[in-house]
């Protein structure tokens, strides 16, 4: 089985393992450069975007990843994971000292941060995700697609560039308070060759199959 790091800085990395672990993957917590080298893929949690960009940076790990991410390695990023995999933040934030918050990019997007409002910060729904159909643990008899979805001040993907697949969207009819108000989906799950992103939190609800996806992808079966 790959050998699957999640990125341990800051954020939600016990339920990645937990997911990773049920999904057939080997796991190991990534704080080093060096730990970096041992694994064959990466998950990026959801936490703080602003706080683990500034740790990946103290930690020296923020440049060799970019290397690594451009040389094909494969990365997965949850909500603030999603905003650390895209090339470009519509309103970054500004730290103390006026310095805008970095990204490690890789996926040719857009995103907003915390776009879907800050009143009602969280909320559930179902959605329909492309390419789960495949996977070796579904039951040929029974529909793939459906996932239920956690979102947490999430943020959204508001342009892709050519080279990026949209694998899901919140509907104007799902219980996104902005998305109704816009009338306008809104994506939020996007694969780019070895980069996998989603808005929302698949490891909090006891789905794995986003994280299997991203083990097939590891494979090179997906
Ligand atoms: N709003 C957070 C950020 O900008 C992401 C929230 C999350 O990961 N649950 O980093």
């Amino acid at each position: 089985a790959p050998l699957v790091g999640v990125l341990a800085l800051q954020g939600g990395v016990r339920e990645h393992i937990r997911a990773l672990e049920a999904a057939g993957a080997r796991t190991m917590l990534v704080r080093r450069p060096a730990e970096l080298d041992a694994v064959d893929g990466l998950v990026l949690p959801g936490g703080e975007s602003t706080t683990i960009d500034k740790l990946m940076r103290l930690y020296q790990i923020a440049e060799p990843l970019k290397a690594k991410i451009a040389a094909g390695f494969p990365v997965y990023g949850s909500c603030a994971g999603l905003i650390l995999l895209a090339d470009r933040i519509t309103d970054p934030a500004l730290d103390a000292a006026g310095e805008p918050q970095q990204t490690l990019g890789g996926l040719d997007i857009v995103v907003r941060r915390n776009a879907f409002g800050r009143q009602r910060e969280s909320f559930e729904t179902e959605l329909v995700f492309d390419g789960l159909q495949t996977l070796p643990s579904q039951d040929p008899g029974q529909p793939a697609a459906a996932v239920h979805a956690v979102f947490i001040r999430a943020p959204w993907v508001e342009k892709v560039g050519s080279s990026v697949q949209v694998l899901a969207q919140v509907s104007p009819a799902g219980s996104a308070p902005q998305a109704e108000k816009d009338s306008v989906a809104r994506i939020v799950a996007v694969r780019s060759g070895k980069l996998l992103a989603t808005s929302f939190h698949p490891e909090v609800t006891g789905e794995s199959r986003i994280h299997e996806l991203f083990i097939q992808m590891i494979r090179g079966d997906a």
